[in-house]
Formats: structure tokens, C-alpha cells, sequence
């Protein structure tokens, strides 16, 4: 991975947002600019030095893991360590420090002035980083497409599991059990089996409920394989569908490959979604779709892009995205299908493409 040149090219425009220092709090962010894959950090930054601030606990780590930059092992937290670390550089003008809005807390954000005092300036970074890592290199997209292929193949071990009378979560633990023995590092979120009436249930974990004898199964999972997340849904039906459980997929399959015809360079976030709402406003099923197309993902499992109305990103080449549209009737039945795919200029690309036709298991 390449940590210099992404971190060179964040020092880069931080006097054009007139920062003197950024101060990186988010783990992913830490990792993608350096390595560091340990849970205590604290990355400085300014136009031209990088300083990670550490633990004893990852001594070692840190030292095998970053090298575009300084490594401090601090005694106290990796926090205080950096802030006094700004208050003995010595500068003459008021100095504006960058913090990430997102996951500083409150109390940090009144513990630094205490240390710093004087002409410091605390301000809410813009998201350049998260900007940045919504471009995936050729690396992160060999990473991303390894963990497709491991996660998409724990799909043929829920379909061989999946039967009525079996609890969800025997399904979800024997596709997680392949994970881990096929070189995963986790779970990339709490795998989804929602069952029979549970499939309304948009985010349904696998609970102790039973497969009833007909009905949909929604499985939604995905690993982490190298640091990179995978996601994928597929809903199977046990026992012969009826008449209107078949027309909903068909809907939101149609759906679904609406939205991935509409992905390309330079279409915004919002199009994207609309395709696949228009779709299902076609069948009457526009209200039962109530969560967003899709997201970006990569070291999170949510990441921007955000594909939801009123998002007026563009897309470019190299953004990986998921597409997965839905519909969610409470009481009833829920489908959803999801796909990653990697934007490209004329089009995209769905990573690990597989047939999908409803799949009946009886
Ligand atoms: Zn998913
Ligand atoms: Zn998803």
C-alpha cells in the first residue's frame, strides 16, 4: 500500500484549507495514511512531518506496520502525548489544528486546549481523507475483489444449510465458522438471516428464530479479508413462492439491475438511487423501499459515497460501491439484492457476478 504517497498528497492541500495541523483520530484513517492497524492511535500531521502516537502495547506492531511516519510510544494517552507534543513546537503566528468532527469526542475536544493554550486555533476538518479513500488504487481493489470471492462463496453454504426448522443463527454461524477457516479476520457486521415474516425486517441479525416451512430467507454478510470489507445480499425462498412473493423479487431484481445500468463516471450519487426507485414505484412497491440504494465500502463497511436522494456526488472511476435495493412489507416479507460494483468510465463492474434468479428451496 502505498501510505507516502497518500499522505503526501494530504499535505498537500492542507494550506489550501488553511490547516496547520491535522490531527487524525479515526483508526481507518490512521490506517489508511500509515498502516497502523492497532486500536490506540493518534496521527499528527502537518505540510511536511508525520507523527503517530502510540501505546506501549503496540511497540513492536508499530514499528513492523508504519513507515511514512515518525512513531512516538507515549506513557500517557496517544492523545495528550500529541497535544503536548504542539504545545513545545514554538511558532510566532496563531496556529489552526484540524480535528476530525466525527469521532473526537467532546471530552477531548476540551482536553486539548488545556494543554495547548495560547495562539491555537481549533477547527473542524473538512473530510479529506474520507474524500480520498473513496478512490480505491489497484491494490485496494485486489483486496476488496479477494474478499468478494470469500464472502460471496459463504452463499452456497447458507443454501445448503438454509431448511425449515433450523434456527437463523445455526445458518449465520456455519457460514461465520467458514470465514474465520478461510483466512477471514471477522465479520465485516453481524450477518443478517431474517426468515418467513422476519425478512421484513430490514436489518434482521440472525436471532434464534426457526426457518418456517415457507417463506423468504434474506441473507446479507460479508468479511473482512486484508483490512477490506465485503457485502452481499441474496434472498432465497423455501417452499413453492407464492404469486406475489415472486412478482416482489422479480421487482426488485429489475430494480437492482436498473441501478447498475445506471452507474458510470460523472452520474451523480442520487441518480443512481432513482433508478432504482423508479423501478419499484412501477410495481407499487416504491413505500416498502425505506433505506438508500447503497454506499461505498472499502477498510469501513460504510463508506461515502452515500446513494440516497439528494446526493449530488459524483461518481468516478475507481469509487466501489454497493447497489441494493429493497422492499420490506412489516408483518409479511422483505427481499433485498446486493451487488458491489467498481465504477468505471463507460459503465461499472459487479465484482464476483453470479445468476439471480430466485433460488427455491424446498
Ligand atoms: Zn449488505
Ligand atoms: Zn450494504
Amino acid at each position: 500500500m502505498d501510505h507516502s504517497g497518500r499522505l503526501r498528497r494530504l499535505q498537500a492541500v492542507l494550506p489550501e484549507h488553511k490547516l496547520d495541523w491535522f490531527l487524525v483520530t479515526h483508526l481507518p484513517n490512521i490506517r489508511y495514511l500509515s498502516g497502523f492497524t492497532g486500536s490506540a492511535g493518534i496521527l499528527l500531521i502537518n505540510d511536511h512531518s508525520a507523527t503517530l502516537f502510540t501505546d506501549g502495547r503496540y511497540r513492536t506492531q508499530a514499528r513492523e506496520e508504519v513507515s511514512s511516519a515518525k512513531i512516538v510510544i507515549a506513557r500517557k494517552s496517544p492523545l495528550l502525548a500529541a497535544a503536548e507534543f504542539l504545545a513545545g513546537t514554538r511558532t510566532r503566528t496563531a496556529q489552526k489544528l484540524g480535528l476530525e468532527p466525527q469521532s473526537v469526542t467532546i471530552s477531548q475536544r476540551d482536553q486539548i486546549p488545556t494543554i495547548l493554550r495560547g495562539k491555537w486555533k481549533l477547527i473542524s476538518a473538512p473530510p479529506l481523507i474520507e474524500r480520498a479513500r473513496m478512490i480505491k488504487d489497484r491494490e485496494e481493489i485486489r483486496r476488496i475483489r479477494a474478499a468478494i470471492k470469500l464472502g460471496a462463496s459463504l452463499f452456497q453454504i447458507a443454501r445448503r444449510k438454509i431448511r425449515p426448522g433450523l434456527k437463523e443463527v445455526e445458518v449465520a454461524a456455519a457460514m461465520e465458522f467458514a470465514a474465520r477457516r478461510s483466512g477471514a479476520e471477522g465479520m465485516s457486521f453481524s450477518t443478517i438471516i431474517a426468515a418467513g415474516k422476519r425478512s421484513a425486517v430490514v436489518h434482521g441479525r440472525a436471532s434464534e428464530a426457526r426457518i418456517p416451512r415457507r417463506g423468504f430467507v434474506l441473507c446479507d454478510f460479508g468479511v473482512i479479508l486484508a483490512g477490506y470489507c465485503s457485502d452481499r445480499t441474496r434472498t432465497v425462498h423455501v417452499g413453492s413462492p407464492a404469486g406475489d412473493a415472486r412478482r416482489m423479487y422479480q421487482a426488485v431484481l429489475e430494480a437492482q439491475q436498473a441501478a447498475i445500468a445506471q452507474v458510470r463516471s460523472g452520474v451523480t450519487a442520487d441518480s443512481v438511487d432513482a433508478a432504482a426507485r423508479k423501478v419499484l414505484k412501477k410495481h407499487g412497491l416504491a413505500q416498502y423501499f425505506s433505506h438508500s440504494t447503497g454506499h461505498g465500502l472499502g477498510l469501513e463497511i460504510h463508506e461515502a459515497p452515500r446513494l440516497a436522494s439528494a446526493q449530488s456526488q459524483l461518481l468516478q472511476p475507481g469509487m466501489v460501491i454497493t447497489i441494493e435495493p429493497g422492499a420490506y412489507i412489516p408483518g409479511k416479507q422483505g427481499v433485498r439484492i446486493e451487488d458491489v460494483v467498481v465504477v468505471t468510465a463507460t459503465g461499472c463492474e459487479v465484482l464476483t457476478p453470479t445468476d439471480k434468479e430466485l433460488i427455491i428451496i424446498r
